[in-house]
């Protein structure tokens, strides 16, 4: 990407989250439709409606265990004509005088009209005598498709395969399962002073923790992670590295080197390759100012800022939302929830929109109250331990009081 000083000018603006993301969205495409086995398909995204293709039950079913009988029939003894069990057919029919023995879930054999209950009954040798004063025709019994009717819609595309929803396409007969393919993913840390966590530390090195935070927080979403290391600030090797990266992966994430050093080379990097578009590097929000945002083709690539915390919350607000775009989640479930709280604690609003990092619970009154982790500095990670918020706080003049209500994005539900 070449670009005259104007351009330049235009790129280095610093964008509102909300304009980020907007630009982001644009530059999404919809990952394709694969087909995985049901019992693979845990927490996936489903890419096609699936509607019912018959109806359930497919048969009337039995609700209780009991007696099969003709509500109808006045006379409180009925002879025992058989047993229906959940999964056969007894060769059977019900009339006046008669009853069948059935089980939940068992279908009801031919004649009978209602099911009553064991408990309702008393057995006599081969008669039970019924204690029940009224028999209503279809008690105790599910009509065909009165769960699901044939044709039904019964899970939109978009919808997340959690327990209750494999259980659905299961019964449904749905196997394999459309799903979106999981985006490809690869986290690169670049830094002269990185060592593995394993590794003692020499002058001037810190340990690599943003490529496992980073890798942490992509396991929560569906996606494939392809490869993930770290790199020196080396022109050539993170040349070849993303490269490499960019041909494979849809979306390709850096740490570092993306601030006004002469060795943030990703910037550099990011801003000469001819095929790749650079559309930001600015945002006005804190943390997270030198994020890069530029696309190769179809993919992504989240060039983030090297300090832990600014890594973690531009993956927040941007990636994770750009993940979810990718696979077609429905459209309410991409953003964490916004809530409105009350501080209980006096914040100082910074010079950009601040996202600080919180702790949002309910009260004895039951309302939402949040303060935030402490020391909010973005090379301290332990701002985020425990924290089940990012707390926003837009730039202004005054300090934000304690009774204030403010906005947080729900990482996590409010604590009791
Ligand atoms: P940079 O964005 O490369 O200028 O880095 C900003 C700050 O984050 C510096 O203090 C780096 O040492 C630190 N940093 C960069 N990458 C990592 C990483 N992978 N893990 C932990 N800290 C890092
Ligand atoms: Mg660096």
């Amino acid at each position: 990407m070449s670009a005259s000083p104007l351009d330049t000018q235009e790129l280095d603006r610093m964008r509102p989250p909300a304009e980020a993301r907007a630009i982001i969205a644009r530059f999404i495409t919809a990952m394709p439709v694969e087909h995985v086995p049901l019992a693979e398909a845990s927490g996936r995204i489903l890419a096609m409606d699936v509607t019912a293709r018959e109806d359930h039950p497919p048969f009337p079913a039995s609700t209780m265990d009991g007696y099969a009988v003709v509500a109808e029939d006045s006379s409180p003894w009925r002879e025992i004509i058989g047993t229906q069990n959940a999964g056969n057919m007894i060769d059977a029919e019900v009339t006046d005088g008669y009853a069948v023995r059935i089980m939940t879930g068992a279908p009801l054999p031919p004649g009978a009209n209602a099911v009553v209950p064991v408990e309702a009954t008393e057995l006599a040798e081969d008669h039970v005598v019924i204690h029940q004063e009224d028999v209503e025709p279809g008690e105790n019994i599910r009509a065909v498709g009165s769960d699901v009717r044939a044709g039904e819609l019964i899970l939109p595309a978009g919808t997340r395969l959690g327990p209750a929803e494999i259980g659905l396409v299961a019964g449904m007969g749905v196997d394999p399962v459309p799903v979106s393919r999981r985006p490809r993913v690869s986290v690169l840390s670049t830094g002269d002073e990185l060592v593995e966590p394993n590794q003692p530390l020499g002058p001037g090195q810190i340990r690599d923790s943003n490529r496992f935070s980073l890798v942490t927080a992509l396991r929560e979403e569906q996606v494939e992670i392809t490869w993930f290391g770290k790199a020196p600030d080396k022109r050539d090797e993170l040349e070849r590295l993303l490269r490499a990266r960019l041909e494979q992966d849809d979306i390709v994430i850096t740490s570092g080197g993306v601030s006004m050093g002469e060795l943030d080379l990703i910037k550099a990097i990011l801003f000469d390759a001819e095929d790749v578009d650079v559309h930001f590097r600015r945002l006005y929000m804190k943390p997270g100012k030198p994020l890069n945002f530029a696309t190769h083709g179809k993919t992504l690539i989240f060039g983030l800022p090297g300090n832990p915390v600014s890594s973690l919350v531009t993956f927040e607000l941007f990636i994770r939302t750009a993940i979810r775009r990718m696979i077609g989640v429905a459209e309410d479930r991409i953003d964490r929830p916004s809530l409105r709280v009350m501080l209980t604690e006096d914040i100082e609003p910074s010079d950009r929109i601040e996202y600080q990092r919180g702790i949002v619970r309910v009260d004895e009154q039951g309302r939402l109250v949040a303060r935030n982790t402490g020391m909010q500095r973005s090379s301290r990670l332990q701002s985020f331990v425990g924290a089940n918020a990012l707390l926003v706080i837009p730039p202004r003049e005054r300090t934000y009081r304690a009774g204030e209500q403010i906005e947080a994005l729900m990482l996590a539900s409010p604590l009791a």
